[in-house]
């Protein structure tokens, strides 16, 4: 983890990183940019966050846009449709059950429509600070299985995994250095091995190819 940390110095961060610290980490900024994140590339994310928030910033004024105008705002983020309609009625749960102030506990985030782990982990990681959660998204997944840290098949289970094996300390760490990597090095596809500067300690289960 420290040479990962060293590594990724310099490389792009993940666009909900960015946003969060842009923003201050303010939990409903990091909330609604992680829903759009899913299966979308960061720049889009970004750019589909950025038109979003200078619209309506708060739950409140979120909650009123109309479905079509959120889809419009976000477009092209990938399942759109969905995603303006669980941004809406997410921002209609949290004025109506949450006093508009975005949850701090696992329990409630995933209560809000559209919310699954990942998102809630990410929330408390980078919203709440929380020191007490793992986020793992496809690459902490791939990564994690890649290195031989965990043997797993979903993403859920991989959480789990990951608070066995590895030290509690970097736990909020590992989302952004294995998401960091996995979009510039260690790809789902021909992952750059050759270019890696943990390949001494993985054990490289599943690659397959020449190294590039
Ligand atoms: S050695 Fe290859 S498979 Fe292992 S972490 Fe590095 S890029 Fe990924």
């Amino acid at each position: 983890m420290r040479t990962l940390a060293r590594a990724i110095t310099g490389m792009e961060l993940p666009a909900v990183e960015k946003i969060s610290e842009s923003q201050a980490e303010d939990p409903f900024q990091i909330l609604i940019a992680t829903l759009l994140s899913a299966r979308t590339q960061d720049a889009t994310t970004h750019a589909a966050s950025t038109r979003l928030f200078k619209r309506a910033r708060t739950p409140r004024t979120m909650a009123r846009l109309s479905v079509p105008e959120i889809e419009r705002l976000i477009y092209p983020v990938s399942f759109y449709r969905n995603k303006a309609r669980h941004v809406k009625a997410c921002c209609q749960m949290l004025v109506a059950r949450f006093g508009c102030q975005v949850p701090s506990t696992m329990e409630e985030l995933m209560e809000l429509p559209g919310v699954g782990r990942k998102t809630a982990n990410l929330v408390l990681i980078l919203g709440f600070k929380s020191l007490q959660n793992i986020c793992v998204d496809t690459h902490v997944h791939r990564i994690s299985n890649r290195l031989g840290w965990v043997r797993t098949r979903q993403p859920d289970e991989t959480e789990q995994a990951l608070y066995r094996s590895t030290e509690r300390r970097w736990w909020p760490y590992i989302n952004l250095y294995l998401v960091t990597w996995g979009q510039n090095v260690c790809r789902p596809v021909y992952p750059r091995c050759g270019d890696c500067v943990i390949a001494e300690d993985c054990r490289r289960i599943g690659v397959q190819g020449r190294e590039l």
